[in-house]
């Protein structure tokens, strides 16, 4: 029975267990018990005769049993009031308190590998999240994603092709020459499509499944094929660089990321892949868009167009249109320095 509180750095305490003593060689149990008080540790028999006087030689303790201590030659004393026996003898050397305090400059180590991996996943984690994700993510998923944003595209704000077949043709030849020389669509094949949709302009942009779609305007007010070629060079590197999943992905939590990295693509997810404003609402990075630029020049070079048009393209874009828009009327870099690095890129091809 413990009859004074435990200093504070649990060392030991006054009290006494109760327990059983065993004299060496001997099978006889006597009734005895531990008493640390103001004249220290002593073991004494039940008749309050002194065993033993001073801390035990050796202790041991099985998870559920009793604790059997050593005291010098002669005596075993074994106790069940584990609990007390710890308070009063105050910690062994095993426990993990005094590990604590052998390992304490090995502690600050995992400490601050620990401070490290937590500012590693902060500065690299959602890159590599990103970059696991998109490799995880299943080709079917990627043609979904166009055809549901096809879908509400259709629905918002886009109508069929109102273009003559003369201008459908010619601008399907460039296509199909820029598809030649452009790197290979990572998910099935590009695919070319007209829409009628006045409200994003002269505009043309990609889907991540290979589907690119060019408006009437476009076509309309640049029907010159090497402009064309330079921003379908440009659009189908979005898709081979795989940028729209990067952005998409990037924009998702990491919560969001971890379930598709771990395989699971629950039903909510599903609604934020395949639901059209998703994508519609992305704007490519910088990085993207020059990574996308030096691309762009190079397919339209090797296809045996005019790579300096795509600039001709940003000039008259930048001076009817201003900014502002999807794609190709909210473009950074700003367009005048654009137009500048891909001048230097034609040139240099
Ligand atoms: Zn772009």
């Amino acid at each position: 029975m413990l009859t004074s509180p435990s200093d504070y750095y649990g060392q030991s305490s006054y009290g006494e267990v109760i327990g059983h003593a065993y004299a060496a060689q001997s099978s006889t149990r006597v009734d005895a018990r531990l008493l640390r008080d103001g004249a220290g540790l002593r073991l004494l028999a039940d008749n309050g005769d002194v065993l033993y006087a001073g801390p035990p030689t050796s202790r041991e303790h099985v998870s559920g049993g009793p604790m059997l201590m050593r005291f010098g030659e002669d005596w075993t004393f074994d106790t069940d009031d584990v609990k007390g026996a710890n308070l009063l003898l105050g910690p062994s050397r095993d426990s993990w308190l005094s590990n604590l305090e052998i390992w304490h400059p090995r502690l600050i180590v995992v400490l601050a590998l620990c401070c490290l991996g937590v500012f590693a996943v902060w500065k690299w984690g959602l890159g590599l999240l990103v970059a696991v994700a998109i490799a995880l993510t299943p080709a079917a998923l990627v043609s979904s994603m166009d055809t549901g944003n096809m879908a509400a595209m259709d629905r918002l704000f886009a109508d069929p092709t109102e273009l003559s077949q003369t201008d459908q043709i010619m601008v399907r030849d460039v296509f199909e020459n820029i598809k030649a020389h452009a790197p290979d669509a990572p998910y099935g094949d590009y695919t070319l499509l007209f829409r009628k949709a006045d409200q994003i302009g002269p505009n043309a942009f990609a889907l991540p499944g290979g589907t690119v779609v060019v408006t009437d305007a476009l076509v309309e007010e640049f029907g010159d094929p090497d402009i064309l070629a330079g921003i379908l060079g440009h659009e189908l590197a979005h898709v081979s660089e795989r940028h729209s999943l990067h952005q998409l992905y990037r924009s998702l939590s990491i919560y969001v990321l971890v379930a598709l990295v771990a395989g699971d693509v629950g039903p909510i997810l599903e609604d934020v892949l395949l639901e059209g404003s998703a994508l519609a609402s992305l704007a490519y990075s910088r990085e993207h868009e020059a990574s996308a630029d030096i691309i762009g020049v190079k397919t339209a070079f090797a296809a045996g167009y005019d790579p300096a048009a795509l600039a001709d393209f940003f000039e008259a874009l930048s001076h009817d249109h201003g900014d502002g828009g999807p794609e190709w009327r909210s473009t950074h870099p700003s367009n005048a320095d654009r137009i500048e690095t891909i001048k230097k890129l034609a040139a240099e091809q």
